[in-house]
């Protein structure tokens, strides 16, 4: 069985670089965390904002970088670091959605690896022609689908995979947050975008949390989509994306379930919760208690398994600071930015079977989540009907 959370480090580390991710934004600062915690890259370079001179007083009087190397766009640094001998290896992708497909493109052709935020594009055909290109180039192309990586998480995938719940028959998926429920936008640009088409693709909610307990599903079961049905809806009428979204998930092999992503849930905080039912026992994982596991197998109550116990399988027995400490959401991303790297190193040196062999969030991951995301706005606007993936 392949180990999911690999524990080994690189002994130098990819010279690494970030778009988008500048001062205030969401997300660039758990890429920078992830990305240093386990010195398996070092930022190096950066075109960190839309805005240029923003994103140049960022980079060098915040993150320490020399002035040269924080450029005005992804462009100027792409050409200009494949011309330094020390130039840039890998890339984050960290700006709004529309942009995720050209920066990529560009990466892979200036043969970096490639680490990219989701949704990863606005049609399956870009993620698709992204996937053929980083083949062609033997280079990695990671999606950071964070919460994947949660050694409990990893529990669950080995727990289904050996059998220990049976055949899976249901699958509920929901992550639901209350923090858009009024027009609060206006002050927020990072929500301005993501209710925009032009934007943030076909979705808001769905894509934006939708998609994460999806992918996880994906990984821990290995079942994949065969046919949806979505009703979806803005309850702060002037958004042009929904801000809710329900969908009906039938999965090839017999098993089917459901996907709720909601921002309007009032009083829901960060309510990402996955359950797999199965014929001999029952998974819950709530991400607002990463460190457990919750189990039921048949006929018995549910109890917990902890992070970091000997009673759990080999593979999920990873942890940087024992057990009984809480660890988080920055833990879960050093885990898949680690992965990525070891990754990246074989296919560095031509070992594809090493490389093919470390788990970590990737584009077929990516793939499946643009798909039902173009499935699930086709099958919403044409009055809840099934879409076939
Ligand atoms: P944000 O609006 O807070 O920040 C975007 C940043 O990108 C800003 O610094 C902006 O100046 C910069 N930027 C925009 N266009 C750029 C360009 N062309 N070149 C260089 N910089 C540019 O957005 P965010 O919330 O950080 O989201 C960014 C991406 O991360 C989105 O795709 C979003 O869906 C994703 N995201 C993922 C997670 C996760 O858990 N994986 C969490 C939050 C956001």
């Amino acid at each position: 069985m392949t180990t999911m959370i690999r524990k080994e480090n690189l002994k130098t580390p990819l010279r690494w670089a970030q778009v988008g991710g500048g001062k205030g934004s969401q997300v660039g600062c758990f890429h920078r965390d992830a990305a240093h915690r386990d010195d398996n890259y070092k930022l190096v370079a950066g075109a960190f904002d839309i805005d240029a001179e923003r994103g140049l007083r960022f980079g060098v009087d915040e993150l320490g970088l020399d002035a040269d190397r924080c450029y005005p766009d992804y462009k100027t640094m792409f050409d200009t670091e494949a011309k330094r001998e020390d130039g840039i290896q890998v890339v984050s992708i960290t700006t709004p959605n529309s942009t995720h497909y050209e920066i990529a493109r560009s990466a892979i052709e200036h043969n970096l690896h490639v680490i990219c935020e989701k949704p990863l594009t606005f049609t399956a055909e870009e993620s698709l022609e992204l996937k053929e290109l980083a083949k062609q180039h033997n280079r990695v192309f990671g999606v950071t689908y964070g919460y994947s990586s949660y050694p409990t998480v990893a529990q669950a995938r080995e727990m289904v995979q050996r059998g220990d719940i049976g055949k899976i028959r249901v699958i509920h998926m929901q992550f639901s947050h209350g923090f858009h429920a009024a027009r609060v936008e206006d002050n927020d640009p990072g929500l301005q975008w993501r209710v925009t088409k032009k934007a943030s693709g076909p979705t808001y909610v769905l894509g934006d949390c939708g998609t994460h307990p999806l992918q996880m599903a994906r990984m821990i079961t290995g079942l994949e989509i065969d046919k949806i049905c979505c009703m979806r809806r803005s309850f702060v009428g002037t958004r042009e994306l929904e801000d809710d979204g329900h969908v009906m998930v039938q999965y090839k092999g017999g098993a089917y379930g459901t996907l709720w992503a909601s921002a309007v849930a009032v009083g829901h905080v960060h309510n990402q919760r996955i359950e797999i039912i199965g014929e001999k026992g029952t998974l819950q994982w709530w991400d607002e208690h990463p460190n457990q596991l919750m189990y039921a197998p048949i006929n018995e109550p549910f109890r917990p398994l902890d992070r970091a116990m000997s009673y759990l399988y080999e593979e999920a027995r990873f942890e940087r600071i024992g057990a009984g400490h809480p660890e988080g959401l920055y833990d879960a991303w050093a885990n898949m930015y680690r992965n990525m790297a070891l990754a990246m190193a074989a296919a560095d040196s031509d070992d594809q079977a090493t490389k093919a062999s470390i788990i970590y969030p990737n584009i077929d991951d990516a793939i499946e989540g643009v798909r039902f995301l173009e499935a699930c706005a086709e099958s919403a606007d044409n009055e809840s009907k099934w879409v076939t993936l």
